[in-house]
This record gives structure tokens, C-alpha cells and sequence, in this order.
């Protein structure tokens, strides 16, 4: 007798932050629809009201899917936000997704201090108190196996020649830190992965691009594709980072970035 198909993600209680928007929302939807029960987390609240019943139109039938505002610049937030898994059985992935990009961010003489900080409590702080009450929760709950996904970038791995040292440094920062992270858990079977996407097609980097045609032209001329990634390309991949099909990939720079950072692309 055929058994009903079962989802890559069923019986896994996962938490998103960044989720009303772009990767976080891609990967919201594939989550619910692998069978998860997801916990979507954004500042914005307007944002994820929207986010909510925009999941809930596309996966009508998703297992559980809630919402909580968190600032993952602060810790109590994030210490909040997973213990709200706590009825749920405990948290056994966590998406440490949230990130900005400052429009004022730039090069090493014209980035401000308090844009410098507030980039890095963001981007840095937050994965690291994302990651930190992840691991209590997997002990609290006696889990065996974890997964912990922590969004870095390209940047972090080639230099970019149109500056944003803030974000650019964070980035690098994130990949350092998940790789020690890995290593140190990987005997409690708590596998931390770093998402390395290329540009995107989503409003942090499209917002920032606007109209500046130029600007546009000196990122997608790196593209061998000649395009930007979608938000969705990586949701994919997290949900493989997430799933036990990669129960052996731990500790790396996972790169979604249609070969860019492995081409040498000249302008026609
Ligand atoms: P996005 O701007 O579409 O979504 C980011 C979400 O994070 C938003 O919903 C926003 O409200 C939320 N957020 C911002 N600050 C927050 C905070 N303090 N606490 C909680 N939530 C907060 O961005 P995206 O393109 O989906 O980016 C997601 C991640 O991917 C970020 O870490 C970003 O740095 C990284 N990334 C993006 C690109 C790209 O080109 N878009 C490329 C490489 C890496």
C-alpha cells in the first residue's frame, strides 16, 4: 500500500528571522510546505501580518505557522522568540536570516560610526544570539540534532569593488563565527551552516540600487548568467541545510550565487 508522501521538513519546528521579506519569506513557504512548523520573526510587524497571509493563501494546509516581532539586535527578543518553541516541543532549526544594508554604508572613510554599529548589531549580534539560544533550547529539550543556518554573502568571501565596509566586514564575520560554531557542537550532533548568497533580486539590494543604472551594470556584468539570484534559489538550499539529507555538511560556506564569485567576467 502506498504511504502518504512525507515532507523533507515533517515534525521539525523551525524559526526564520527576517521572514516578512525576501529569503526569509521564500523560505517561510517552502518550510510550511515540507511539512515544518514554522515561527516567522521580523522588526516589522505590518511586515509579517502580510507575510502571514500571504503563507497561509499559498500553503493552506501547513502544519503551524505563527508569527513573533523580534529585534535580533537584542538579545532579550531572541531569547524570547525561542523560547516561544518551548510549547512546541523545542526549536530543532533556526534560520538567523535577518540582515540590513545601509544605505550609508560605504568605504573606510565615508562610513559612519553609528552606521558601522548598527550594521554590526544586526548582522553580527544578532546570528550570535540566534545561534547562542539555539543551542540552549537544543539542550533543554535534550535534542540530538540541530540545524542552525546563518545568512553570510559573497561578500565575505571576494572583495567587492563598489565599498560597503560595514555589511561587507559583518558578512565575514558571520562566516568566521559559524564555521567555530560547527566545530565546537558538532560532537552533540548540532550542525551550523553560512548561506552565502550572490545579489539578489529583493528589495535590500534592489532598494538600494533604485534607478542608478550604473551602479546596477557593475554587479550584473559578474553574473556568467547575466542575472540576479531570486529570493527563492536560496530558499531551496536553506531547506536542504535544514533537512537531515545534509546531516553530514556542517561547518560550511554554502555559496547560491549562480558562479559568481568563481568567474573572471569582463565587460563586452
Ligand atoms: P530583505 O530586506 O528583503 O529582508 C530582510 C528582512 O529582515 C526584512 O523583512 C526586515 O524587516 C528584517 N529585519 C531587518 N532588521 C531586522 C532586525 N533588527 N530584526 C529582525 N528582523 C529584521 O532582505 P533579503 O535580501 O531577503 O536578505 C536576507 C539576508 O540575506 C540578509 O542577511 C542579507 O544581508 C542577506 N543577503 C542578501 C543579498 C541580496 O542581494 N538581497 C545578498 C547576499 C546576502
Amino acid at each position: 500500500m502506498a504511504t502518504a508522501p512525507r515532507g523533507r521538513l515533517q515534525g521539525k519546528n523551525a524559526i526564520i528571522t527576517g521572514a516578512a521579506g525576501g529569503i526569509g519569506l521564500e523560505t517561510t513557504i517552502l518550510f510550511a510546505r515540507e511539512g515544518a512548523s514554522v515561527l516567522m520573526a521580523d522588526i516589522s510587524e505590518q511586515a509579517l501580518a502580510k507575510a502571514l497571509e500571504k503563507v497561509k493563501e499559498i500553503v493552506p494546509d501547513a502544519t503551524r505557522v505563527e508569527t513573533v516581532k523580534c529585534d535580533v539586535s537584542k538579545e532579550a527578543d531572541v531569547q524570547a522568540m525561542v523560547e516561544r518553541q518551548d510549547s512546541w516541543g523545542g526549536t530543532d532549526v533556526i534560520f538567523n536570516n535577518a540582515g540590513i544594508m545601509h544605505a550609508d554604508d560605504a568605504d573606510a572613510i565615508d562610513t559612519p560610526d553609528k552606521i558601522w554599529d548598527l550594521t554590526h548589531n544586526i548582522n553580527v549580534k544578532g546570528v550570535w544570539y540566534g545561534s547562542k539560544h539555539a543551542v540552549l533550547s537544543f539542550r533543554r529539550h535534550k535534542k540530538t540534532k540541530g540545524s542552525v543556518i546563518n545568512t553570510a554573502s559573497v561578500v565575505a568571501l571576494v572583495g567587492s569593488a563598489t565599498p560597503q565596509l560595514a555589511y561587507t566586514a559583518s558578512k565575514g564575520a558571520v562566516l568566521a563565527m559559524t564555521r567555530e560554531l560547527a566545530i565546537v557542537h558538532a560532537r552533540e550532533g548540532f550542525r551550523f551552516n553560512a548561506l552565502c548568497p550572490a545579489p539578489l533580486n529583493t528589495p535590500l539590494l534592489q532598494d538600494w540600487l533604485g534607478d542608478d543604472q550604473a551602479k546596477r551594470y557593475r554587479r550584473e556584468v559578474h553574473f556568467p548568467t547575466g542575472r540576479f539570484g531570486e529570493a527563492i534559489e536560496q530558499a531551496h538550499a536553506v531547506v536542504f541545510l535544514a533537512s537531515d539529507e545534509s546531516s553530514f555538511v556542517n561547518g560550511t560556506d554554502f555559496v547560491v550565487d549562480g558562479g559568481m564569485s568563481k568567474a573572471y567576467v569582463t565587460p563586452e
